[in-house]
């Protein structure tokens, strides 16, 4: 195995088992080691302090598998995955959703491997070199490890880039369809594996739309950034008087439209509209429209920290918005999955935007990530959503 030796001081992240060791950390390499594959790693005295994933093309140089002595084969990613089985047990018996995330990369001490199930599918994503090098027996452990045979995989994301890997997408094993039906919180969901967004559905969100759910009996709910429905099935499902949902893909409201029918909903007080989110809530702002429930679950507008400014001025945006077309009394549900923005400044932001929008408020309930996408106590970078149910006055 090739080795790599870190600077001074380098060795302190390693030690308290964060996963990450970034090019600059690095003093020099042994060998010339394969894009993905396994190094040994040094503290500059020497010490050996695991075994991680060389990055060949990534400034994250290398990801960490193990801070022990161990092969890094078959065994070792059955044995790392039945962990993370054995970590969900205890949830998935608290609920019976037939959809769950699996596998959550670095907090389940896998570094760049998403899993997620749905009833007998597993949906891979790789986002690092290293699961890249071991998909082989990555794969071939998921099924010892499962039962599981059908696979597929959605690579189909521009940060492997980053990683230097092209986008792939296809299946890894048994008989995948394209189309599948799930059940969550008691609904029924039509998730498309291969064409929709991330690995089907947004599963992060699966106990927040449960919560925001309780605001909604007999009440005037906009779900703004709707997907496939999820928050306006189950408002639909708790009783919620009328429902207007708001995405700007037309494919993501034509499959909300039949989830929706597919629960036995009337399609009475349901409104569909296919629109940029900005331009919608303004038109409603400007036509006075009046809502007791507002849900904002907007894509990642800071990817990274870089992006963090701009971001801040399109959360605010629609966090203002949201708050003007809420009636005295009304609830705003509002999320942010950017990984790059803090939980502080994230509250800060809707803070401001209470404030600019003449509305005194206060926050009822903090809501992140399930816990099927925990975060490891060594890897906070991997919290990266956050919600806040706020009431106005
Ligand atoms: N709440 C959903 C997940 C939302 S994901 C659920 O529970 O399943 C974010 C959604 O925002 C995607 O469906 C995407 O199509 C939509 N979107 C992205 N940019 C948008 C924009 N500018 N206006 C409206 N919708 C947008």
């Amino acid at each position: 195995m090739n080795k790599i030796f870190l600077k001074p001081g380098k060795d302190k992240a390693v030690l308290r088992h964060h996963p990450w060791i970034f090019s600059g950390a690095i003093n020099s390499v042994e060998g010339i080691p394969e894009n993905g594959s396994s190094v040994e790693v040094f503290g500059s005295d020497n010490t050996f302090l695991g075994i991680g994933a060389y990055s060949q093309y990534s400034q994250i140089r290398v990801r960490m598998w193990t801070f022990e002595k161990e092969e890094i084969n078959l065994d070792f990613f059955q044995k790392r995955i039945s962990l993370a089985i054995k970590r969900r047990q205890s949830v998935q018996k608290m609920y019976q959703d037939s959809a769950w995330r699996l596998i959550h990369a670095e907090s389940d001490q896998l570094p760049g491997l998403i899993v997620d199930q749905y009833n007998d599918i597993l949906v891979v994503q790789i986002l690092s070199s290293g699961i890249e090098y071991y998909k082989r027996e990555i794969t071939e452990a998921l099924i010892l490890a499962t039962g599981i045979q059908n696979i597929y995989e959605r690579s189909d994301l521009d940060v492997r880039k980053l990683e230097g890997l092209e986008e792939h997408s296809g299946v890894l094993s048994g008989i995948v369809p394209a189309e599948i039906e799930i059940t969550e919180g008691g609904f029924r969901f039509i998730v498309d594996l291969v064409n929709s967004q991330k690995t089907g559905f947004y599963l992060d969100q699966r106990i927040n739309r449960r919560i925001s759910a309780n605001y909604c009996k007999n009440k005037e709910v906009l779900n703004v950034f709707s997907f496939s429905g999820g928050f306006s099935i189950y408002a639909a499902g708790f009783g919620a008087k009328r429902i207007v949902s708001v995405d700007s893909s037309q494919e993501a409201v034509d499959l909300a439209k039949r989830n929706h029918g597919h629960n036995k909903f009337s399609e009475e007080n349901n409104e569909w509209i296919v629109a940029d989110a900005f331009q919608a809530l303004r038109k409603m702002r400007d036509q006075d429209r009046k809502f007791d429930v507002v849900i904002l679950d907007p894509p990642k507008f800071a990817p990274t920290v870089a992006h963090v400014e701009k971001a801040a001025r399109a959360y605010k945006d629609i966090n203002l918005l949201g708050f003007k077309l809420l009636n005295p009394g009304g609830i705003l549900i509002t999320f942010s999955c950017s990984g790059g923005l803090s939980d502080a400044l994230f509250q800060k932001i809707v803070a401001d935007a209470a404030l600019d929008a003449d509305a005194y408020a206060i926050i009822l309930e903090k809501l992140t990530q399930g816990p099927d996408h925990p975060v490891s106590l060594s890897f906070p970078e991997g919290a990266y959503l956050k919600g806040l149910i706020c009431l106005k006055n």
